[in-house]
């Protein structure tokens, strides 16, 4: 693609997404943003999430979900709702993790576990995190909970937020 080319094509999806903001109303837009950094950072102050990230994914679901009920098309819900909490990031000022970071073991790695993280027994040669892999079920089945139950309280914000006035 020549840089006149690209140029334009910017022009254009910058065009694109100020039409969905504007669809969605200045006022709405920004109030969207408060109360979606407003939620990140109560959520990592009161240390419900190891990050600010966390929400990332929940929110930009809820806010396309929410979206769609109110008869947008997929698309552009999803679009705008990816602007949108990228927008609360910036403002929380979110740091994304390096790779490394990001994986499920990276604490682990750094810590030389002797006892087993849910049951705290003795872990077994060749072990590392957990004793055995009852204790690794218990492990994922309380993620899943918490993950469970953050989509809930994300949920919430967005629907509550369909209720107020614009
Ligand atoms: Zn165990």
């Amino acid at each position: 693609m020549t840089p006149a080319a690209r140029r334009m094509k910017r022009r254009l999806e910058r065009r694109q997404r100020d039409a969905l903001r504007g669809r969605l109303g200045r006022q709405r837009y920004d109030h969207l943003i408060n109360k979606l950094a407003a939620f990140m950072r109560r959520e990592w102050q009161e240390d419900r999430v190891p990050t600010l990230l966390a929400h990332e994914g929940n929110l930009r679901h809820s806010v396309r979900s929410a979206l769609c009920l109110q008869g947008w098309k997929w698309e552009s819900a999803d679009e705008i709702a990816r602007d949108l909490v990228q927008a609360a990031l910036d403002r929380v000022g979110a740091k994304r993790p390096t790779w490394l970071q990001g994986q499920r073991e990276f604490e682990e790695r750094f810590i030389n576990r002797t006892r087993c993280k849910i049951c705290h027994f003795q872990l077994p040669e060749g072990r590392r995190v957990f004793c055995s892999s009852e204790c690794g079920s218990v492990f994922d089945a309380r993620l899943h909970r918490v993950r469970y139950a953050d989509e809930g309280r994300a949920y919430e914000l967005i629907a509550r937020e369909r209720d107020a006035p614009r």
